[in-house]
């Protein structure tokens, strides 16, 4: 027995991944939806997720899946996400409310909105939570308890359909937030994008010395190394969707992070231990201020999310990486 009437009568998810697969678990675990039509790209992920059982019907395009749905999940990578609107669009219910999980916004709202018939409601979504773990096997129900759910409705957006879905996400375990798209990519640019870009630098650099020092790099990968590697491992397709859709916030970040990184350069040419001192001690104090927030553990390793984000008060079976 449910503690609650479902929120909706019919959710499609659009692509079954890690989120869509972690929001199936999650809808079902709370009694949130009374049923779970999904597909995906291919014919393997749409048979696996049936093999799961992670949704009531897997069918084989998003037009059938979006038919009759109260709420339309679209779960794909961010590039995508303008192709699936105008796919979907004939076939929505009146009413029906369309979201998405991408980790950028403005593109969202760009590249869907306007494939959208008047009568359902558009309410972008991005739940800020996730491993480095793709498919639909990567999943899990506790995915977004405790994690920040940001909502992005397009000015003029009904509040009512905006309440239902903030009410769907506190359901999964979420925080929820509302922002404006363009607010939400600057502010995840630098909590999420930059810190990503910096491990797929550093650990490729690392592999381009590879040849020298592969021994050293994997022997001592425990310190900080390791954990760059992990963030690298996130999926491909993905993060390439996200810095194309939103170059202009991260180039915007980079462009000061770069700043930053010149005045350390020189302290360290100069042997300029005060600046370096000085640097270090300021940002072990906001380190403290995060863990002190109850945003992180001071542990290592331990439901830990990027800076400056918050993380989930439990243990749990992956590492997250958010994004
Ligand atoms: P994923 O595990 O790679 O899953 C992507 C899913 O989308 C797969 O089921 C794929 O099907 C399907 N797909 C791709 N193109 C499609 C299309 N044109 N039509 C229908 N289905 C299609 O990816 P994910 O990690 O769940 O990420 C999905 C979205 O969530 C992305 O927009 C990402 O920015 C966002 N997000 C990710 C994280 C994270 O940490 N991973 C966190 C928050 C938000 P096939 O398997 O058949 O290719």
């Amino acid at each position: 027995m449910t503690a609650q009437a479902p929120l909706f009568n019919r959710l499609a998810l659009i692509g079954v991944g890690l989120i869509g697969s972690s929001i199936a678990r999650a809808a079902r675990a709370q009694g949130a939806v009374r049923e779970i039509v999904a597909t995906a790209r291919s014919p393997a992920t749409r048979r696996r997720v049936a093999e799961l059982g992670l949704a009531n019907q897997v069918v084989e395009d998003n037009g059938a899946a979006a038919a009759g749905a109260d709420l339309v999940i679209a779960c794909v990578p961010v590039g995508v996400c303008g192709e699936v609107a105008k796919e979907i669009a004939p076939h929505l219910k009146r009413d029906a409310i369309v979201s998405d999980v991408g980790s950028v916004k403005a593109a969202i709202v760009r590249d869907m909105a306007p494939h959208l018939p008047a009568g359902v409601h558009f309410v972008p979504a991005h739940p800020v939570a996730g491993t480095e773990h793709s498919g639909p096997d990567a999943g899990f129900a506790e995915l977004f308890v405790g994690r920040w759910c940001i909502l992005t409705p397009p000015q003029g957006t009904e509040p009512a359909a905006v309440d239902r879905l903030a009410a769907f996400w506190r359901l999964l375990g979420a925080n929820v937030e509302t922002m404006a798209p363009d607010h939400h990519d600057l502010v995840l640019a630098i909590t999420s994008h930059l810190p990503h870009l910096i491990a797929y630098t550093i650990v490729g650099t690392a592999d381009e010395l590879a040849e020298v020092t592969r021994s050293e790099v994997l022997k001592f990968s425990a310190g900080g190394f390791r954990d760059f590697t992990r963030i690298a491992a996130s999926d491909p397709t993905m993060w390439r969707d996200v810095f194309l859709a939103n170059k202009d916030a991260v180039l915007e970040m980079l462009g000061t992070f770069n700043e930053d990184l010149a005045q350390l350069t020189r302290a360290i040419r100069r042997g300029d231990g005060e600046a370096l001192f000085k640097h270090f001690k300021r940002t072990r104090a906001i380190r403290r201020g995060i863990v002190e927030i109850g945003q992180d553990s001071p542990a290592p390793d331990f439901g830990r999310g990027h800076p400056g984000l918050p993380a989930a008060p439990l243990p749990r079976p992956y590492a997250a990486s958010d994004d």
